[in-house]
C-alpha cells in the first residue's frame, strides 16, 4: 500500500535464499492486486529496518552452507526512492532474473554432476569384485559411459545458453533446456554414483551422498523442471 513517499508492506516471504545474512534483499510486493502480475513491484529492502524480521531458518536436506529463512513484513516502510524501476515492473524485473539465473542453477547442477561422477570412477577404479575392478563390469562400466555422455551433454546447453546471453541474443530458451537438462542430469548421476559405491554410498563417510541431497534442489529452485518444460514448450510453439 502506498503511502505518501513511502511504501506498507505485510506479509511473509518463504525461501529467502542467505536472508538471514544480507544487508540489502529485493523483494517483490504486490502494489495493484487489480492489475494481476503488472500490479507487482520491486523494492530493495533494508533488512535491518524496523518492521523486517526473521521467521525462521529452515532445516533443509541439502545445500546445508546457504541458509534458506522465511521472513515477515509488519508494517515495514520502505521509501519510494527504493523501488526498482517504475511501479508494476517487478514481475518483469523477476523474470529477468530468474531467466539468467537459470543459466547458473544449470552450471551448479554441472558441477554437482560432475564430482558425482568423478567420484564414481576413482571408486569403480580401485573397487574389486569377481577378480576385476568394478568399473570393468561391463554393466557399471556403462553407467559410467551414460554419465559421461549425459554430462558433457548438460556442459554444452549450459556454454552455448551463456554464450548467447553474452552476445546479446535471446536465451530464455536455452536457459531453461539448460537447467532442465543439467538438473536432471545431476539427480540422475548423482543417485548412480551411490549405486557404483553399494553400500558404502549410503554412508556419510563418501561424497556422493551430499552430491545426492544437493542435486535435487536443481530441479527445483529458480524453477522446477515441470515449469522449464512449460517455458520451453511456450518457447518452440511460438517460434
Ligand atoms: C533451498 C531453496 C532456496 C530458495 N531460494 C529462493 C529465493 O532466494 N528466492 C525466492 O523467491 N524463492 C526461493 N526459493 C523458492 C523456489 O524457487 C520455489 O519453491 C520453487 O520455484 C517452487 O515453487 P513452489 O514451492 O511454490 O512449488 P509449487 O508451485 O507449489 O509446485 C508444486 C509442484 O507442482 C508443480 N507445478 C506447479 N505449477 C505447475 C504447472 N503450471 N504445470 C505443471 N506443474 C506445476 C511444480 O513443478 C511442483 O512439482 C527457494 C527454494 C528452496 C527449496
Amino acid at each position: 500500500m502506498r503511502d505518501g513517499d513511502q511504501y506498507v508492506i505485510n506479509g511473509v516471504k518463504n525461501w529467502v535464499t542467505n536472508g538471514d545474512h544480507a544487508d540489502t534483499i529485493i523483494l517483490m510486493a504486490m502494489t495493484d492486486a487489480s492489475k494481476g502480475v503488472k500490479g507487482i513491484s520491486a523494492f530493495l529492502i533494508d533488512t535491518h529496518a524496523p518492521g523486517v524480521s526473521i521467521v525462521k531458518v529452515e532445516n533443509k536436506l541439502g545445500i546445508r552452507s546457504a541458509h534458506s529463512c522465511q521472513m515477515a513484513y509488519d508494517s515495514y516502510r520502505v521509501p519510494a526512492w527504493r523501488r526498482l524501476g517504475d511501479e508494476g515492473e517487478g514481475f518483469k524485473i523477476a523474470m529477468t532474473i530468474l531467466n539468467a539465473g537459470r543459466i547458473g542453477i544449470a552450471a551448479q547442477a554441472l558441477g554437482i554432476a560432475q564430482g558425482a561422477y568423478e567420484a564414481a570412477l576413482a571408486y569403480a577404479k580401485v573397487r574389486e569384485q569377481f577378480g576385476k575392478p568394478i568399473a570393468e563390469q561391463q554393466a557399471v562400466g556403462f553407467t559410467l559411459a551414460d554419465m559421461a555422455t549425459r554430462i558433457k551433454a548438460a556442459r554444452l546447453l549450459t556454454y552455448e545458453a551463456a554464450w548467447r546471453k553474452d552476445n546479446g541474443l535471446d536465451y530464455i530458451k536455452d536457459a531453461s533446456m539448460a537447467k532442465l537438462f543439467a538438473s536432471e542430469t545431476a539427480m540422475w548421476t548423482a543417485t548412480k554414483a551411490i549405486q557404483v559405491h553399494g553400500s558404502n554410498g549410503y554412508s556419510k563417510e563418501y561424497a556422493v551422498e551430499r552430491y545426492f541431497r544437493d542435486a535435487k534442489i536443481t530441479e527445483i529452485y529458480e524453477g522446477t523442471s515441470e515449469i522449464q518444460r512449460l517455458v520451453i514448450s511456450r518457447e518452440i510453439s511460438r517460434s
